[in-house]
């Protein structure tokens, strides 16, 4: 089984001129059309999917209020998901946007999300400003412990009009240890602070990495895609490794299909095989593309 472990939506009509620029900015930084991720529909997923031999895709609705005006607010967007998960409950699995500064609001918002939409997981963008293991939002994530529920956060570099300083992968380390319950997955690698993001799933057993975003990486830097990639598989295991896509957004570097057969068709860069290091076993690589996020998520 194939699992996107980190994909966004949206639709054209519904982004705001304020989540437009954000597109655009990251079209303009990463030098492609940014026109390319303005539809990030169901429909253009689904398609794509198929087209990539991925069985089920976790959406990721963001609560992105506190620094983006936009058409949708934060509840308006779980609904969308809602919606989604509605016309395709065997493709898609929801994880909500909230933030959990909004205190209250945020856990009933929670418990709305994961009891009555289907949501599977919460998705936290502390990139908008906010440290994840501040103390006042312990009640949210008891409560996200409570419901059984998983937390996928943003770790590492983020577009700009975004805060890096709170995307340290090391603000995840206390809140896991503090919740053991809890399954949490570190998007990105904590890209650039990939070595902080594989120490925190090596010493805890509840956190784990998705290789979203990569897409760049492995077309234009193999070298340190695997570097990285066999990096974590020594250190914290190959079981804690997540395949991911970020979908739209690396779009034009690898397509889904590009991307899935880039992991399934793996080949260490030959220096690499000179220096001793082993190839990707089929096992591995099956466990990194699905077996892993289905078991972290009891599929
Ligand atoms: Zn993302």
């Amino acid at each position: 089984m194939i699992i996107d472990a980190h994909c966004h939506f949206w639709e054209e009509d519904l982004i705001s001129t304020e989540f437009r620029t954000v597109l655009n900015n990251i079209g303009q930084l990463l030098d492609f059309d940014p026109s390319l991720l303005f539809d990030a529909s169901a429909e253009r997923l689904i398609k794509e999917m198929d087209e990539a031999g991925i069985d089920k895709t976790v959406l990721l609705a963001l609560d992105g209020d506190f620094v983006f005006s936009s058409k949708l607010n934060y509840k308006e967007y779980n609904n969308k998901l809602a919606e989604y998960l509605e016309n395709y409950p065997d493709r898609f699995i929801g994880f909500a946007g909230i933030d959990p500064r909004r205190g209250k609001e945020a856990i009933i918002e929670l418990e709305r999300c994961v009891s009555e939409l289907g949501c599977k997981g919460v998705k936290l963008w502390p990139l908008t400003g906010f440290y994840p293991d501040d103390l006042s939002y312990y009640p949210f994530y008891k409560r996200v412990e409570e419901l059984g529920a998983t937390v996928l956060i943003h770790t590492g570099a983020g577009p700009p009009g975004t805060y890096l300083k709170y995307c340290q992968p090391v603000y995840v380390d206390k809140i896991a240890v503090d919740f053991p319950k809890i399954n949490f997955i570190m998007a990105h690698i904590g890209d650039p602070w990939t070595n902080e993001a594989i120490a925190v799933a090596m010493k805890n057993s509840n956190v784990y990495i998705d290789i979203s975003g990569w897409e760049p990486h492995l077309k234009k830097a193999p070298f340190a895609f695997f570097q990285t990639l066999i990096e974590a598989k020594m250190t914290c295991g190959v079981d804690k490794i997540l395949f991911g896509t970020d979908w739209p957004l690396f779009n034009s570097f690898l397509n889904l299909k590009e991307y899935v057969d880039g992991i399934k068709n793996m080949k260490l860069p030959p220096p690499m095989k000179m220096m001793g290091f082993n190839e990707f076993t089929e096992e591995e690589k099956n466990k990194i593309l699905g077996e892993n996020a289905k078991n972290l998520l009891g599929l």
